[in-house]
């Protein structure tokens, strides 16, 4: 999964790949996106990558299969929106 983001700082977009490959820094400015936690946000970008392309292809698998159900959005989806409702929220220019 590519996941794209934007800078609160300069409101730049980017790719999560090339912020994993910086070590957790914005690709335009050079800084940090979480000085105290880098490590952290790095491994988790990388895995949220990673597990994303994961699930999208277990769920491929299923709709492949034809199967006599249908999956409710909500339940699939509901908390990675809540999450990512959380970060746009958070996501103001910082004077
Ligand atoms: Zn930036």
């Amino acid at each position: 999964m590519k996941i794209k983001g934007t800078c609160k700082r300069d409101g730049r977009e980017f790719m999560v790949e090339q912020v994993v490959a910086l070590g957790g820094e914005c690709p335009w400015d050079g800084q940090p996106f979480n000085a105290d936690y880098a490590a952290t946000l790095v491994e988790s970008l990388r895995e949220a990558e990673r597990l994303g392309t994961e699930f999208e292809r277990a769920l491929e698998r299923v709709a492949s299969l034809n199967p006599a159900f249908d999956l409710d959005e909500e339940s699939v989806l509901g908390e990675t929106k809540a999450q990512l409702a959380r970060l746009k929220r958070n996501l103001v220019r910082q004077p």
